[in-house]
């Protein structure tokens, strides 16, 4: 599917480096970055590099890379030892805590001592 933009967007702005993000790993289909306000160390958001607010939105190419570049930073954050964990979760919906209208996944490391809002 052809890549859709919306200037407007702040995620399609962090995926063209018109607004500064701490970049992660970029992919043909995917973009990954710190979330700004994160709720444990490393949290990660991991986007299509295309325009949709929600799931069902997103063409399934852009959709391919998500889980593997998740898998990534899980490892790259030490979050495959078995003392530690993470969650795995994208909003949809303001009713359901969503407040960028661009598809993201949250990676959310869980530590012990660390208090996360998920
Ligand atoms: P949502 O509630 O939509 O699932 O999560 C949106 C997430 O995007 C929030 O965790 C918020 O901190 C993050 N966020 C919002 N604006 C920016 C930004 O400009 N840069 C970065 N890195 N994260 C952002
Ligand atoms: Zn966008």
């Amino acid at each position: 599917a052809p890549v859709v933009h919306d200037a407007a967007c702040i995620f399609c702005k962090i995926i063209k480096g018109d607004i500064p993000s701490f970049k992660l790993i970029e992919t043909k289909y995917t973009f990954s970055f710190l979330d700004i306000q994160p709720t444990a160390q490393g949290h990660a958001l991991i986007i299509p590099k295309y325009h949709g607010a929600k799931l069902h939105n997103i063409p399934d190419e852009y959709l391919t890379d998500i889980l593997p570049v998740t898998k990534k930073i899980a490892k790259a954050l030490g979050l495959e030892k078995d003392d530690v964990g993470y969650n795995v979760l994208q909003n949809n919906g303001k009713i359901a805590h969503q407040e960028v209208d661009h598809v993201h996944f949250h990676l959310i490391p869980k530590r012990d001592k660390e208090t996360g809002l998920i």
